[in-house]
Formats: C-alpha cells, structure tokens, sequence
C-alpha cells in the first residue's frame, strides 16, 4: 500500500509516494539529486518504456542550451534533449517521446 511521505535535507524537502519508509527515502533521494540539474519531473513513458525528464533550466542557469527554449525534455534511456518555448507545450512532448527522440522512434516504429 503506498502513503505519503515527507522527507527533509537540509533546508530541503520533499513529498513523495511510496509503498514503504525505505522506499520514500529512495525516492526523495532521487528527486534531490534530479533537483541539481533542475529536473523537475521525472517518469517512465508509455509509449516507448523509457525514462523521460521535464527540465526548467532557469533553475540552472548554463547548465543547458536554451536557445530553442526554457524548458527541456529529455530522454534519459537515449540521451535526447528537447528545447521547448513553454512548459505545457513541453509536457506534450514529455508523453510523445519518439515525436524528439530518435531511439525512442526506433522502439515505438520496431
Ligand atoms: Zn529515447
């Protein structure tokens, strides 16, 4: 059964869902670390079953390429990156992986 958990470091925290204590502390691990690069959201695509990142890189300023656009998808099972104007334009491509990635077009074409 998953719950709600919430969970600190430092001046930090963090709400996750998770099926056990251990499992909460693994998560908010990640989305720690996944807040460095100013990743902000974090799931396993449908289409293609790999993991796909929504990145707003003004919270890391030079860390990304943002002529095309603030916000970033990127596919972390291939290495793809996705420049985007806006953050709801953005979160459609997040769910439509092979539209930008080209390993993710091989999967979803076989
Ligand atoms: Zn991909």
């Amino acid at each position: 059964m998953t719950a709600t958990y919430r969970l600190h470091l430092g001046d930090e925290s963090c709400t996750v869902r998770a099926a056990s204590p251990e499992a909460a502390k693994r998560k908010a691990a990640q989305v720690f670390a996944d807040r460095r690069h100013g990743i902000i959201e974090r799931r396993r695509n449908r289409q293609s079953g790999t993991t796909v990142l929504l990145i707003d890189s003004a919270l890391v300023p030079g860390e990304y390429d943002e002529a095309g656009g603030r916000w970033q998808t990127f596919c972390e099972d291939h290495g793809s990156i996705c420049s985007h104007e806006s953050r709801r334009v953005a979160v459609d491509f997040l769910a439509e992986p092979a539209d930008w990635c080209p390993g993710c077009t091989e999967i979803v074409d076989g």
